[in-house]
């Protein structure tokens, strides 16, 4: 017995070395390729940069990074930023729409109460979510309530009210606990202008108000950008909005998304969060979702068991677990600390299948809705673009899977190793390009160069190439 388990982990310790040895030829390939292809790419992401901060509201290109990534989990009516498409897109979408994926996992047999699902569409209908989170075997969605791009939409309709309920009772999801829908893009709750703001107010109210007609008692939101402002600004205007809502409505919990971004996006920071609540005069209607690819982009650490210990005690001493109403589940294909928002699938990414698997072990996450945003696009036969939800449906059951497992053994280094061969390609790309700006940046800040007339002719080469990875940080989402 013991003889044949110990030939099956050396046989699978056999595999993961030898599976470890192709990932690093791959990589070894791919980092020349990189080399080779990233200053064709230049001119694209020109392109695609320029289309983007076209669009931006705020005017602030790590906020519309974070919003371009999270498409990914879009409804079909929105339009796709990237190319900019006048017109509403219909997503392809492989297979057929309603095919059921996976089963969903009773809740009940799982060693930990863990609620993972997907954000998936609402299109067509809020109600027909529900059907679309049953078919991946969710037991916790996010959803759009209406177009996220849109500043106006119509009023939610009484049968699509009555549906919703009626699919949710059959289904036997919590609508109080387990749905988190997530704002709209557009909604700068931290703008100064008062028109903009009025603007960003009642469409941050009319979500809230869904919400509750719905019987949702979560709504996730990104907290927004100073607009060149203080962030001591910025963060009471945020404040002051939230009170004026909880006024306006009875019982939804406005949760804070944290973000990725430096600069004058708020809520990188723990201590920023901390603030916008510090003057939340109601704090029973006040929570904070975490977005883990936005956690580990912003400098928090969630890779080893001891980092994940030491974020989570951060976040407990500045925000209060209390605090903590959801998650975004999301691997990061951009290395810690870089500030960019480019999700990964599950244990693809730097952060990895350890992260995770100290997110599915921990107590105080039980019973909160775990939403994947991870990228599920996939080109077709045709070369266009196809949403493949089994990616989600295999996402939900990896993670489930990864409860109550004991990571140090050899099934559960197998996976690891697997999925982070699958990312090398993603990887090294992002992390060349990081590399490149940290480069170019150490470049600018150095004192001016001795004034010999030579110096100018680099110098200017140096500004260029700097917009051109400032260009890429708005280019690689899928
Ligand atoms: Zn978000
Ligand atoms: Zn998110």
């Amino acid at each position: 017995m013991v003889r044949q388990s110990l030939r099956n982990a050396k046989s699978a310790t056999t595999t993961t070395v030898k599976t470890a040895v192709t990932v690093a030829k791959v990589e070894k390939t791919v980092s020349a390729k990189v080399a080779t292809n990233s200053r064709a790419k230049t001119a694209l992401s020109k392109r695609k940069a320029a289309s983007i901060d076209d669009s931006a509201e705020h005017g602030d290109p790590e906020h519309v990074c974070a919003v371009k990534d999270e498409d990914e989990g879009d409804d079909d009516d929105h339009v796709d930023q990237k190319a900019k498409k006048p017109a509403a897109k219909k997503r392809k979408t492989k297979g057929d729409d309603n095919m059921p994926l996976a089963a969903r996992t009773a809740v009940t047999s799982l060693k930990r109460a863990m609620f993972i699902g997907a954000h998936v569409s609402g299109a067509g209908g809020v109600q027909n979510s529900i059907q679309n989170a049953v078919n991946i075997g969710a037991n916790s969605f996010a959803v759009f309530l209406k177009s996220q791009r849109k500043w106006q939409s119509p009023p939610l309709a009484a049968d699509t009210k009555k549906e919703f309920h009626a699919l949710l009772k059959q289904h036997g999801y919590d609508a109080a606990q387990h749905i988190l829908p997530h704002g709209s893009y557009l909604v700068n709750l931290a703008q100064a202008d008062k028109a903009k703001a009025d603007q960003a107010y009642d469409n941050f109210l009319d979500d809230l108000k869904r919400c509750e007609a719905l019987g949702i008692q979560l709504y996730n939101f990104h907290p927004g950008s100073t607009g060149g402002a203080t962030m001591e600004a910025a963060v009471g205007r945020i404040a002051a909005q939230l009170n004026r809502s909880h006024k306006a409505t009875k019982s939804v919990i406005t949760v804070i998304e944290n973000m990725c971004g430096s600069g004058n996006v708020v809520g990188s920071r723990f201590e920023e969060l901390r603030d916008i609540i510090n003057l939340v005069d109601d704090k029973s209607r006040v929570g904070v979702c975490i977005d883990t690819c936005h956690a580990f982009a912003a400098g928090y650490d969630l890779r080893s068991p001891e980092a994940f210990t030491e974020t989570m005690a951060k976040f407990n001493d500045i925000v209060g677990i209390k605090y903590l109403k959801a998650f975004h589940l999301n691997d990061s294909k951009a290395p810690f600390g870089s500030h960019r928002d480019l999700h990964a699938n599950i244990g693809t990414g730097f952060l990895g299948l350890r992260a995770f698997h100290n997110i599915m072990n921990y107590a105080p996450f039980e019973n909160l809705p775990m939403v994947l945003e991870t990228p599920i696009d996939e080109k077709g036969p045709d070369g266009k673009s196809v949403e493949n939800r089994q990616i989600w449906a295999d996402e939900i059951k990896l993670l489930e899977s990864l409860i109550d497992m004991d990571a140090d053994t050899s099934d559960f280094m197998l996976k690891e190793v697997q999925l982070r061969a699958q990312g090398s390609v993603e990887r090294i790309k992002i992390q060349d390009q990081v590399d490149k700006k940290a480069k170019k940046d150490a470049l600018k800040v150095k004192p001016k160069a001795k004034p010999k007339a030579k110096a100018a002719a680099p110098k200017k080469r140096v500004k260029k190439e700097e917009s051109d990875d400032d260009d890429d940080d708005n280019d690689d989402s899928d």
